[in-house]
């Protein structure tokens, strides 16, 4: 099908080789369709233990950790390889994540190949060393250098939804700290990651072991990666269920823990707003990618006096945004990833039902498909926040409208939630808009529509939704140690 992905299926890459998984293979499909595209490596927890041996000797062994300049120019290589493939990257893309292709062009592919320059500059420019000058301690004194210094080997587990983002967002400031990396993708997206070690492998100066890439449909050895003796750090996205487990694992070793968890996260429309534009743009952004977006505002808080008005507006959104081919270039909403996913959001749909929620629009299957996973984008009205709806990850296109009395309120409720990953304010006065975001605890806030991905600005949550920031200099810093060196002056 495609030159980075051999017939027989993707292999592991471990050590600077290409080899088999020691449990055979394993069946990667396409959402869209429900057909087998083929075969990717399935690891062990044996080849796990082979992965991670690699990248420590690689780590400490050679000099990578501290040459800056070289692996600037290894990361750059990585971004002309991906931009050279990048067509074959999109039909992977497409294929195995169901992405729609509209989204290739930004945050499911080319975003984040341009933004390992970010990363690769941050190899060059950042101080990796702050002069405390001199201090006298109990008649001594001592100049104290304060240096930055790579963790060691990260472990790095990443979801499906959207895979080199967030495999790039990882990987690119691991290396350019100067860590090794064993990267454990999801199973129901092997082939993203493998294409990315088949580039590694045939079009970058990056060392044998620096980059070890390990498919399996068993969670089983990602649990082994987190809790390695010879693993410092695991940097993990997925479930908030999953980052306790990875917490939990990781606390044997005391290593340190990076996590990006899911979210449930408000759009909080004021009364000066434009209640019906903030409406129908908030059921758009649900629609995107069906869903599948941990900070998508899938709780949409509104004034009670408007409430009838902006349900129309957010249904009438969804309702001209039917889920679709993604391949076709005007769709916005493709399938869930897997059947497991699509009977996880039907199975939301039906609570809501019983908990008296009325469905405005959407709430079933794709009529016009009888193959793939689709369901229509869903409006849900007439329930509360403390709604099953409105408190769990539902993690498909399915929007929940929530009435609000007032600003304080509006704060009240978007708060009443285990997560805080990202949200959104709308409102006419700055003044009280900004009141609002003071109020609420989150990681990341739009106003007024303003879009916050970049490769600059550090995202993350705050409560169940994570601890750590990716992306920007704080995403770089996560994956650096303190070292204080002081001698006598
Ligand atoms: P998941 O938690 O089921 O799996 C994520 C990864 O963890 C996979 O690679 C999986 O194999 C691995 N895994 C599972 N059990 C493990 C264990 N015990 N030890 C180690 N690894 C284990 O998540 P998912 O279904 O792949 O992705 C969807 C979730 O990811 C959603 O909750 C979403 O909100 C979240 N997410 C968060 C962000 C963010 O930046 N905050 C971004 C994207 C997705």
């Amino acid at each position: 099908m495609n030159s980075l992905i051999p017939t027989e299926g993707t292999p592991l890459l471990i050590g600077g080789k290409l080899v088999p998984g020691g449990a055979g293979v394993f069946a990667t499909v396409n959402p869209a369709t429900e057909e087998i595209l083929g075969h990717a490596a399935n690891a062990t927890p044996e080849d796990m233990d082979a992965a991670v041996a690699a990248a420590r000797a690689a780590f400490d062994e050679s000099d990578w950790s501290r040459d800056h300049a070289f692996r600037a120019r290894c990361l750059r290589q990585l971004r002309e390889a991906m931009r050279a493939h990048v067509e074959q990257l999109r039909e992977i893309t497409i294929a195995e994540v169901g992405a729609p292709v509209l989204l290739t062009s930004g945050p499911q592919l080319e975003g984040p190949i341009s933004d390992l320059e970010f990363a690769a500059q941050l190899a060059e420019t950042y101080s990796w060393e702050t002069d405390l000058g001199t201090a006298v301690q109990m008649g001594i004194t001592s100049r104290r250098v304060v240096r930055r210094e790579a963790v060691g080997v990260v472990g790095a587990i990443t979801p499906w939804n959207f895979p080199h983002q967030i495999n790039l967002a990882k990987l690119g400031p691991a290396l350019a700290a100067g860590n090794t990396v064993v990267l454990k993708p999801a199973p129901d997206t092997p082939w993203c990651a493998a294409a990315l070690g088949s580039l590694i492998l045939e079009h970058t100066d990056i060392p044998a072991g620096v980059v070890n890439i390990v498919t399996s449909d068993d969670h089983g050895v990602g649990a082994r990666l987190v809790e390695h003796p010879d693993v410092d750090m695991v940097s993990f996205t997925g479930s908030t269920r999953t980052g306790r487990a990875v917490m939990t694992g990781a606390a044997t070793t005391l290593k340190r823990t990076f996590l990006e968890l899911g979210g449930k996260s408000a759009a909080v429309v004021l009364d000066d707003a434009d209640i019906a534009a903030a409406a129908s743009y908030t059921a758009f952004t649900v629609a995107v990618h069906a869903g599948q977006g941990c900070a998508l505002t899938t709780r949409l808080l509104v004034p009670r006096e408007s409430y009838a008005a902006a349900v129309e507006a957010a249904a009438k959104s969804m309702a001209g945004l039917r889920a679709g081919d993604p391949n076709k270039p005007g769709t916005i909403c493709g399938p869930l990833i897997s059947a497991a996913q699509r009977e996880r959001v039907e199975r939301y749909l039906d609570i809501a039902r019983a908990d008296g929620g009325r469905i405005v629009t959407g709430g079933t299957r794709s009529e016009k498909h009888t193959r793939g996973f689709f369901v229509e984008p869903t409006v849900i009205a007439d329930l509360s926040n403390t709604s099953t709806v409105a408190q769990e990850e539902i993690f498909g296109p399915v929007l929940v409208v929530i009435a609000h009395d007032g600003d304080a309120d509006a704060i009240r409720q978007a708060n009443d939630s285990p997560y805080g990953l990202s949200g959104s304010v709308w409102g006419s006065d700055p003044d009280r808009v900004d009141r609002v975001v003071n109020g609420i605890r989150t990681g990341t806030l739009s106003v007024n529509g303003g879009l916050w991905y970049h490769a600059d600005a550090p995202f993350g949550g705050y409560k169940q939704s994570g601890i750590g920031r990716e992306m920007g200099v704080a995403g770089f810093e996560e994956y650096l140690e303190t070292k204080l060196v002081a001698t006598p002056a």
